[in-house]
């Protein structure tokens, strides 16, 4: 950046590329160069360990998904997030009963989201488990240097300003939509949703046992296929579409013993989603 002094000779100006504009210009905005995204943590695998999918089923689920995670804990730096689940759909029921602007229904989602962190972290303690706020992610590094597990909730901090969507008033950025971002912010080439089904099918696989199951899609053809109903928030793919540094989102079934284990070494089990 040029320092630029007035002609009078009185005042010195910092000149940057985006003095004086709006920000706005479609035409600016695509003609503007900007360095490449720094991957700040790339070796971090971020997962979300779901909500309804997997912290609801309580004892049946949350114990071989833990213990399997604490397995990979010395062979894999692992930031986990979490989602809020049927807690959060029943709150989000009465709150729109009750009249609730998207705001207020987005904090509900956080505010849950955040209990489950709680209790992950809580039982993840004896093996260094820590419940992290969104502000301590760039203290990752050090948590990882002195062998801890950070768990932070996975509801993007939008909350009283969370959009209205189109139509309805549930918000449309939750806690898959966090992983999704984080994973973006910290320069991850993947991220791991663990749920409880083997990943995505052409539709919903408890409605619609017969569905065909996909291994493997381009976001952009997900997309245009506009399934009624997706594995994970449906803004994740655009997300991936515009991210600079992440290649593919991944969804496994946690239920499973080992399929933890693989995706973090990179094997495809579940569904790929790849940036396309
Ligand atoms: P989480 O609690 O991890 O956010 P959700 O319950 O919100 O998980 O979403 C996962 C669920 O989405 C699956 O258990 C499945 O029943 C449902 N689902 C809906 N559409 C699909 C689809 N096309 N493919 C797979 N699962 C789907
Ligand atoms: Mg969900």
């Amino acid at each position: 950046m040029a320092l630029v002094r007035e002609k009078d000779g009185k005042r010195l100006h910092v000149k940057s590329a985006l003095m004086g504009e709006s920000l706005v210009s479609k035409e600016f905005i695509e003609n503007l160069e900007v360095a490449p995204q720094e991957r700040l943590y790339p070796d971090v695998k971020v997962m979300k360990i779901g909500g309804q999918s997997i912290c609801d089923r309580g004892v049946k689920a949350l114990p071989g998904i833990l213990k399997e995670i604490v397995a990979n804990r010395s062979s894999h730096k692992m930031l986990i997030t979490t989602g809020g689940g049927t807690r959060s759909r029943h709150i989000y029921t009465i709150g729109l009963e009750m009249g609730m602007p998207t705001g207020v229904i987005a904090k509900f989602g956080s505010m849950i989201s955040e209990q489950n962190a709680l209790m992950i972290a809580t039982l993840l303690s004896p093996w260094g488990g820590i419940k992290i706020s969104h502000g301590d992610i760039v203290k990752l590094p050090t948590y990882f240097a002195e062998g801890i597990i950070p768990i932070m909730h996975g509801m993007p901090p939008y909350d009283y300003f969370a959009i209205k969507p189109k139509t309805g008033r549930i918000p449309i950025h939750r806690t898959d939509v966090g992983l999704v971002i984080i994973g973006d912010l910290i320069g991850s080439r993947s991220v791991l949703f663990i749920k409880d089904e083997n990943g995505l099918y052409a539709n919903d696989p408890k409605k619609d046992p017969d569905a065909e199951f996909i291994a493997e899609i381009g976001a952009a053809d997900l997309l245009a296929r506009d399934q009624d109903d997706l594995v994970i928030e449906r803004p994740c793919l655009e997300i991936l579409q515009n991210s600079e540094v992440l290649e593919r989102l991944q969804i496994i079934n946690g239920m499973v013993p080992g399929n933890i284990t693989r995706a973090l070494n990179d094997e495809h089990v579940g569904t790929i989603i790849h940036k396309q």
